[in-house]
C-alpha cells in the first residue's frame, strides 16, 4: 500500500539570521510524498485504510468542512485503493462546488451535507446510522473514519513520519487536533536534549484545551493494543500566538509571507497551517527564542486549501469594490 508514495525530502532553508544564531532550520517535506494523498493526511489515513480492507468494509463514510485536506485526500485514497466514498460536509451545499468538493466529486466520492448542530453529533451512533440510511441502494459495510483522521489508527501513522529521521533538536508543526503532534511524540526519533522538544503550533483559536486532548490522546493510545515505540512521550508545548484569528482565518501579512517563502526557498506553504507554524517560527527566531540548535519544521501538506482560500479573498475584494 505505501509503495505508491515517496520517501519525503528533507531540506534545509538559509536564512542569514538563522546563520548568524548558529541555528539549522530543516523542512520535512510531507508535501511531496504524493500528488494527491499528501502531508499528514496520507499518514492519518494509512491504517485505517488497512483496517476498513480486514473488516471487509468497502465504503469509507468520513467528515470535513468544505476546504478540507482530509476530503480531499479521503477521496482520492478511495479511488486509488478501491473504496467506495462517502463524505459528510459540514454547512449548506454551496454551487459551483469549490474546488476541494470538485475534485472529491470528480474521485468518486459521494457528498452528503449538514447542518452545523448535526455535524457537532457526528460522533452518535444514532447520526451515524442516520448517515448511512441516506446511502439507500448501498449494501456495503461502510467504515467511518473520523473528521481528519484524528483516531489511534492515525496516531499510529504518525508514528511513522519520524521513521527514517535523524536527530533534531527542535520539531515543529502546525496542529488543528493535535494527532500528528501525538504521533510525534510517540516516535522514539523524536527524543531531544531541550525541554522545548516538539513544538505544535494551533491554528485554531482558543486552542487550551488542545493539552488536555494530547494527554488524552497519549494515554489511549499507550493503553490501546497498537504496537508501541516508547513508554512515555517525547515533551511537547504548544505555541498559542500564530493563529491568525482561527480555522481558515488569513491576513494579508500572512498572505505576503507565503507568497515571499515560495520565493526565496521555492517552497509552497499553505495558507491554514504550514503557513502559520512556518510565520510563527521565523517570528520565534527574531525574537532570540531559539537557542543554537538543529530544527526540523515538519511541512504537512494541505496546498490544495490554497486554491479555495483565493478563490474566496478575490470573491470578497469584488463585493467590496
Ligand atoms: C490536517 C492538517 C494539519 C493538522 O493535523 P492534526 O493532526 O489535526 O493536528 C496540519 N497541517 C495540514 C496541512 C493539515 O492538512
Amino acid at each position: 500500500m505505501s509503495s505508491i508514495f515517496l520517501s519525503p525530502p528533507i531540506q534545509k532553508i538559509h536564512n542569514p539570521l538563522a546563520d548568524h544564531l548558529s541555528i539549522e532550520l530543516y523542512v520535512l517535506r510531507l508535501d511531496l510524498i504524493h500528488t494527491c494523498i499528501n502531508g499528514n493526511k496520507w499518514f492519518k489515513l494509512k491504517y485505517n485504510l488497512l483496517e476498513a480492507k480486514q473488516n471487509q468494509c468497502s465504503s469509507l463514510l468520513t467528515f470535513g468542512g468544505a476546504y478540507s485536506n482530509h476530503i480531499f485526500a479521503t477521496a482520492a485514497a478511495g479511488r486509488i485503493f478501491g473504496f467506495e466514498t462517502i463524505g459528510v460536509i459540514r454547512g449548506e451545499p454551496t454551487l459551483p462546488l469549490n474546488p476541494t468538493l470538485r475534485f472529491a466529486q470528480e474521485q468518486g466520492m459521494k457528498l452528503l451535507y449538514c447542518d452545523r448542530q448535526t455535524y457537532r453529533q457526528r460522533h452518535t451512533q444514532e447520526v451515524q446510522e442516520e448517515f448511512k440510511k441516506q446511502l439507500q441502494g448501498s449494501s456495503n459495510q461502510t467504515f467511518i473514519i473520523p473528521e481528519g483522521g484524528g483516531n489511534l489508527n492515525g496516531v499510529r501513522g504518525c508514528m511513522e513520519i519520524m521513521q527514517d529521521i535523524q536527530f533534531f533538536d527542535i520539531i515543529c508543526l502546525a496542529c488543528g487536533t493535535a494527532t500528528t503532534l501525538t504521533g510525534i511524540a510517540l516516535s522514539p526519533k523524536s527524543r531531544t536534549n531541550l525541554p522545548t522538544g516538539i513544538m505544535g503550533f494551533p491554528i485554531l483559536k482558543d486552542a487550551r484545551f488542545l493539552e488536555g486532548e494530547i494527554d488524552r490522546l497519549i494515554t489511549d493510545y499507550l493503553n490501546s493494543n497498537l504496537p508501541t515505540l516508547v513508554n512515555h512521550p517525547a515533551p511537547w508545548q504548544l505555541i498559542y500566538d500564530y493563529h491568525f484569528g482561527g480555522y481558515g482565518k488569513v491576513d494579508q501579512e500572512l498572505i505576503k509571507f507565503c507568497h515571499q517563502f515560495h520565493q526565496e526557498h521555492h517552497i509552497p506553504l499553505d495558507y491554514i497551517y504550514t503557513g502559520k507554524m512556518f510565520y510563527g517560527v521565523i517570528d520565534l527566531l527574531k525574537q532570540g527564542f531559539f537557542p543554537p540548535s538543529k530544527i526540523l519544521l515538519i511541512h504537512t501538506g494541505g496546498l490544495q486549501g490554497n486554491l479555495g482560500i483565493e478563490q474566496k479573498l478575490t470573491q470578497k475584494r469584488d463585493n467590496d469594490s
